[in-house]
């Protein structure tokens, strides 16, 4: 589930303390064995379930975007159409998954034309850049409550294909693989704590770092070139600490982070220290790819990205039995302030 420009946006009413995480929820209430001799290769638990269809492997996955949770009442609806889109095809590419079609469902507390046109444009630009083609979902009037609209809900379930032996998981990493990430990671987060007020940003800076949170690029090609070279991967949708987390679990084995090799942009790094830390290792809706790979493929791997036109880093490597990371001069960060996002935590 994509983190949330959240917080932010839902101010300080959550609900009252609950009992069970987010991750903890689905675990205990959702998470059943796949039918023996029946078509899920991959079921709950990792960026894509895999189902093996007719010869061929089929890489599903669905995310939900709630107005007050994760974008603010009154987003550009382009950008907003773009973004569901995006978050799904973000995680096919961290299953290796070439995209192939959606479905896409609707609450909306009206029909308001100018709005959908809008929407729609960014879906289909986006959609049209992947040839993943739109078709089906749901469309519902979204009840109002007390006199309030309810709110904006969009729902997109995409499907990918990619051949079995070569899909991506969380759970592949090996001791000793290095642990790489594209692109910038904390400009979203700066781009909420810029708007919260929290921080203020040259208009420049402000524009490009708002641009990350609001049309986020999938990314796509890398998946496909990882394709048979990644260990493990997945998609940094809840910040880096909380998706590395996932790899970790399931892969049974630990990692060491190199604070100081973190990709981050040059307006992040004019912040204060300990806010480049919140944004960048725990900030979320980042969706760049965090994967690991054996050691001797470093130059493969820096073919790859090339090839897919995205700036990786290797950040560190999977060693140990939990998450380290780790300052300039290797020693350890204390890291237990900076909390991954859980709807429910
Ligand atoms: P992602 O961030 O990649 O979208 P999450 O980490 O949020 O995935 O979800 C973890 C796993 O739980 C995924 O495999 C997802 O499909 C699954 N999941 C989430 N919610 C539900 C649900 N209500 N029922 C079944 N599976 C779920
Ligand atoms: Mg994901």
């Amino acid at each position: 589930m994509p983190a949330r420009a959240a917080a932010a946006c839902a101010g300080a009413t959550g609900p009252p303390a609950a009992v069970l995480g987010e991750f903890e929820l689905i675990a205990r209430h959702f998470t059943r064995a796949p039918r023996a001799g029946g078509p899920v290769r991959q079921g709950v638990g990792d960026d894509c379930a895999l189902l093996d269809i007719g010869g061929r492997t089929l890489a599903l996955t669905a995310d939900l975007l709630v107005e007050g949770r994760h974008f603010a009442a009154g987003a550009d609806p382009q950008a907003l159409g773009h973004k569901a889109l995006a978050v799904n095809l973000s995680d096919l590419a961290a299953a290796g998954a070439a995209p192939v079609a959606f479905l896409l469902s609707l609450a909306l507390p009206r029909a308001d034309d100018a709005w959908l046109a809008s929407f729609a444009r960014g879906l289909f630009a986006l959609a049209d850049a992947h040839r993943c083609e739109l078709i089906g979902g749901d469309t519902t009037r979204a009840p109002r409550i007390a006199q309030h609209d309810g709110p904006i809900t969009v729902g997109i379930t995409a499907l990918g294909e990619v051949p079995a032996a070569e899909a991506l998981s969380r759970g592949g990493a090996r001791e000793g693989d290095d642990l790489w990430v594209s692109g910038e990671l904390g400009d979203a987060a700066l781009a909420l704590a810029q708007r919260s007020g929290e921080v203020t940003l040259a208009a420049g800076a402000a524009a490009r770092v708002g641009e990350r949170l609001d049309r986020p690029q999938p990314r796509v090609a890398l998946g496909l070139a990882l394709r048979g070279l990644a260990s493990a991967c997945i998609d940094v949708s809840d910040g880096l600490l909380g998706d590395l987390g996932h790899v970790v679990a399931r892969s049974g084995v630990g990692a060491q982070v190199a604070w100081t090799e973190v990709p981050r942009s040059t307006a992040l790094r004019a912040q204060p220290e300990a806010l480049q830390r919140r944004c960048a290792l725990a900030g979320g809706d980042d969706y760049e790819l965090l994967f690991t790979v054996p050691a001797q493929w470093r130059a493969e791997v820096a073919r790859a990205a090339r090839g897919a036109g995205v700036p990786v880093t290797r950040i560190g490597r999977m060693i140990g039995a939990r998450i380290e990371v780790v300052d300039g001069s290797g020693r350890a960060i204390d890291t237990s302030p900076l909390r991954p996002y859980d709807h429910f935590g």
